[in-house]
């Protein structure tokens, strides 16, 4: 694996690659890689020719400082689990490479309702930064194949509304999200958990279950309650439990039983904030 840390750099051998008639892929993450990271890699591997990840802690997408500056770090394990993975190319930009004229006046994006609902309600301003961060990616790569996790179910869509804004072609890959073995989502917060709140963690998943379980066609409010209840018993500090269209992510309050959704959940474990989701078919 090739680790390149200058825009220009990888610009030359992009544009290499693609004179090759190299199919390009294209993991962005924020490193403290895991398992859930791993398998975009894999999975890129398996439909690129050259695959590329990058790790970039982006300044302009938190909202809360804390959560920057304790945003967990290992590069060397990253280094070694992309390697393994068969990843072509690691991009390390820094902050300066990104934001060469600093991160104070940014363009504003046009997200729609998107920017107002769920994650960008509770997180405001955090779209916006991760759109500064993944134009400037994208532009850079200009990937035939983006990939990322639909753990961020928000996120895709947000992202598939950028790549359509700023014109490019890339088509957004979004992989199954990755589980501990008792269901909870992986994430790099999770390191952040004491042994105590690790073991109320998988809660979130569990209740997402329920309600899957319990969903009936009609009121769909009785149950986002019943569900923000059980976690905030188990205790959580519930953000959100809410039930979207699963193509355009319109909120449903009600459902007639056949329309693809999706149910959301983002919630406090003390200072430690997850998010999870599922889909519910017929
Ligand atoms: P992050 O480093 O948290 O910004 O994540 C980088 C990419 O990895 C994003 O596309 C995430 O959605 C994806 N990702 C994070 N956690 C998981 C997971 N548990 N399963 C699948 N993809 C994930």
């Amino acid at each position: 694996m090739i680790i390149i840390k200058r825009p220009s750099d990888l610009r030359s051998f992009i544009r290499s690659e693609k004179s090759k008639g190299q199919v390009i892929g294209f993991a962005p993450t924020m490193g403290a890689l895991h398992e859930g990271h791993v398998q975009l890699i894999k999975t890129a591997v398996e439909r690129a020719t050259v695959t590329i990840c990058s790790i970039f802690v982006n300044p302009t997408q938190f909202n809360d400082p804390e959560d920057f500056k304790k945003y967990p770090q290992h590069p060397e394990k990253d280094i070694y689990l992309l390697d393994k993975a068969s990843a072509d190319v690691l991009f390390i930009p820094s902050v300066n490479d990104i934001y060469p004229s600093g991160t104070e006046k940014l363009e504003r994006f046009e997200l729609g309702y998107l920017d107002s609902i769920l994650e960008a309600r509770f997180r405001p301003g955090h779209f916006q930064g991760v759109c500064q961060v993944m134009s400037r990616l994208l532009r850079l790569v200009n990937p035939d194949l983006l990939f990322m996790g639909s753990k961020d179910y928000q996120q895709c869509m947000v992202i598939k509304k950028l790549i359509a804004e700023i014109g490019l072609s890339t088509e957004l890959v979004a992989c199954p999200t990755v589980r501990e073995p008792d269901g909870l989502a992986m994430s790099s917060r999770n390191l952040r958990l004491s042994p105590e709140e690790r073991k109320i963690a998988p809660e979130i998943y569990k209740t997402l279950q329920h309600v899957r379980e319990e969903i009936r066609p009609g009121s769909l409010g009785a149950l986002a309650l019943k569900a923000k209840q059980r976690l905030e018993q188990k205790g959580f500090r519930v953000d959100y439990i809410a039930f979207a269209d699963r193509d355009n992510l319109q909120l449903a309050e009600e459902w007639d039983g056949r329309q693809p959704l999706v149910v959301l959940v983002a919630a406090f474990l003390n200072k430690v904030r997850l998010i999870d989701n599922l889909t519910i078919d017929e």
